[in-house]
């Protein structure tokens, strides 16, 4: 078995605006499914310019924690609940985002990067976006070095913040149409991987792509090379309501032999 899909490493709430539900909601959601850990993931981003919030203050992590105790206590004894953050990096924020990872007694860090500054454009890009005004922004900006800057940036990560995964990897600009990865985007990819596993990092292998392009992120040709590297892979919903914890699970054991067959 090359993933362990009685553990869900990503959840998001209601707490960071763009999800929604309880914390409790997604923990009894997680229980019905028959998982054996539910892991919180919510977003902390640091000096991103945008017009609205899809984060949490420190203010928000604080109650993540207390209420965790809460439903520790209560349904402790059918389910493990870990809390993590899913941090945007960047790198202009590398010391604020570093003080608040350590101000918080995370089980997890995952790593992402979900806006990148360009010149082009008033606020920062948000690279995961299906509203059109950033789409088109993206355009203007040129997807593919947009691209070649969101890998960058991932190693980059990798190597700055003390991340125990990497959250959907090829993920960025999704919701372009006709995106292709070119010959210099692969390459970062494949530095990316090495140094995931210099770190003992694991690799999110992410259901949410399911619902968006008929297969979880990363690829498949991402996938194997990952586990030649001897990467472990984590199984992720990345959900943003209750309803969609553990989404698609049943499927990834197979879906998985199936990369390693390709
Ligand atoms: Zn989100
Ligand atoms: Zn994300």
């Amino acid at each position: 078995m090359q993933i362990d899909t009685s553990i869900d490493h990503h959840v998001h709430t209601r707490l960071c605006h763009h999800g929604i539900g309880e914390m409790e909601e997604y923990v009894l959601a997680a229980i019905d499914c028959g998982l054996s850990t539910l892991q919180f993931l919510e977003h902390m981003e640091a000096q991103v310019s945008y017009f609205e919030s899809t984060w949490l203050t420190d203010d928000d992590f604080s109650y993540y924690f207390k209420e965790s105790c809460r439903l520790k206590e209560k349904y402790g004894h059918k389910i493990s609940i870990k809390l993590g953050a899913e941090v945007g990096f960047n790198p202009a924020a590398e010391h604020i985002l570093l003080s608040r990872i350590a101000t918080f007694p995370f089980d997890a860090i995952g790593i992402s990067c979900h806006f990148i500054k360009h010149r082009t454009s008033q606020y920062d890009l948000n690279l995961f976006s299906r509203k059109e005004q950033n789409k088109a922004a993206i355009e203007t900006a040129g997807r593919n070095e947009i691209l070649t800057a969101y890998f960058s940036r991932l190693i980059k990560a990798v190597d700055t913040l003390p991340g125990t995964m990497v959250c959907h990897l090829d993920a960025a600009l999704r919701h372009l149409p006709e995106l292709t990865l070119n010959g210099c985007h692969r390459q970062l990819i494949d530095t990316l991987l090495k140094k995931i596993a210099e770190k003992e990092m694991m690799l999110e292998v992410n259901t949410s792509g399911l619902a968006i392009r008929s297969e979880p992120f990363p690829a498949p040709w991402i996938i194997k090379k990952a586990l030649q590297y001897g990467i472990k892979l984590a199984a992720s919903s990345d959900a943003h309501k209750p309803s969609d914890v553990g989404r698609y699970f049943d499927q990834l054991p197979s879906y998985i032999d199936g990369c390693i067959l390709s």
